[in-house]
């Protein structure tokens, strides 16, 4: 149907690891969003199909807005039943990550994972991919590893195995990554590839509703309290939110609650970089979230100066200073990107 994408030895290794059932432990990152959860799921419910035992494994909980999602019920979270997932992982042959490609990704999973003698396959779409698995389909032109894992089920020759589950699943991946098939990474094979998920019972309306339509009040107030928070730096081109704790206390916060709120700041006219950097006193580190448009790459950024990383245009780091000292400390910085932030296009 398309050209394969996922080169011939990635195909022939994943193959040949696929041959006989397998124990498979099918793993996403920290914070898992739409994408992570998704295709973790599509890929799991592919391989329980073809009569392996997959249990998809995340590092930590994630938004109840993805929680209607086909498969949800059964995953499982290392924060919250540690044990189980240790003991799953000894009886695992098999290790999927999904949707990142450095091991520092999965939190207190690292270790585990790292003491794991059973082999990895990478499906991922961020930049600099580490070289921990036996496969790696890695590319960083994808909108998201969910388009990843379609591919991947062409290019092993299962795509008769699509069900409804699947494709509900990596619709909302794609979706979710894509901003709704906006960003510059949407290509005409997204647009291909959502058609039939579309055709294979993904509902569009309904998965979108089930998104983005299932807002708390509080978390509403929470968007209001973050776009008063809203700085502009003309001078370069950025904006930044700012939520400490005592915000997000008062507003119930939930996991998942501050989502998509760094893109206001980069729709504002003129604005190239945008940044959300979000206290977590819990943690003891101000989390971020930057994004950019054009040629200003905040993986770089994030990379060199917030030990984080991701993509061109969407990346997240941190920082272990209080959220006063990290806001200046990123103002700081910013005279040195000066050119390319007033130069990108
Ligand atoms: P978000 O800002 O939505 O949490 O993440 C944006 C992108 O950057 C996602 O693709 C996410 O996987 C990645 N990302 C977020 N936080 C980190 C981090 O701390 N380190 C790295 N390497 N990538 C991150
Ligand atoms: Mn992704």
């Amino acid at each position: 149907y398309l050209r394969p994408l996922m080169d011939k030895k990635t195909t022939q290794i994943v193959k040949e690891l696929l041959v006989k059932p397998q124990n498979i432990v099918v793993v996403g990152h920290k914070n898992p969003d739409g994408d992570a959860i998704g295709s973790c799921l599509g890929l799991s419910f592919l391989l329980n199909s073809l009569g392996h035992k997959a249990t998809v494994l995340m590092p930590n909980d994630f938004p109840d807005f993805l929680k209607w999602m086909p498969g949800v019920d059964d995953i499982i979270i290392y924060e919250k039943e540690t044990q189980k997932s240790l003991d799953i992982l000894e009886q695992t042959d098999l290790i999927f990550t999904l949707d990142f490609n450095s091991l520092d990704r999965v939190g207190d999973l690292q270790k585990p994972l790292e003491n794991s003698k059973a082999q990895f396959v990478m499906i991922d779409h961020h930049q600099q991919p580490a070289a921990y698995a036996v496969a790696t389909y890695s590319d960083v032109s994808m909108s998201s590893t969910a388009e990843m894992v379609f591919h991947f089920i062409e290019a092993i020759g299962k795509s008769e195995m699509l069900s409804k589950e699947i494709a509900t699943n990596l619709y909302t991946g794609i979706m979710t990554d894509t901003g709704s098939f906006r960003f510059p990474s949407t290509t005409p094979t997204t647009h291909r590839i959502v058609a039939r998920l579309i055709e294979a019972g993904a509902e569009s309306a309904t998965i979108h509703q089930n998104v983005f339509d299932t807002n708390s009040a509080e978390r509403l107030k929470l968007l209001g309290v973050a776009l008063n928070n809203l700085n502009i730096l003309p001078d370069y081109n950025t904006a930044y939110i700012t939520l400490s704790q005592k915000e997000l206390d008062e507003h119930n916060f939930k996991k998942g609650d501050t989502e998509g709120f760094v893109n206001y700041a980069l729709s504002v006219s003129g604005v190239v970089f945008a940044v959300i950097f979000i206290e977590n006193k819990h943690e003891n580190i101000v989390k971020m979230s930057l994004r950019s448009k054009g040629d200003f790459s905040v993986n770089h950024f994030a990379r060199n100066h917030y030990s984080g990383g991701g993509h061109n245009n969407a990346a997240g780091g941190k920082s272990s200073q209080s959220l006063n000292k990290t806001v200046t400390e990123f103002i700081s910085i910013l005279p040195r990107y000066k050119d390319e932030l007033t130069h990108a296009s």
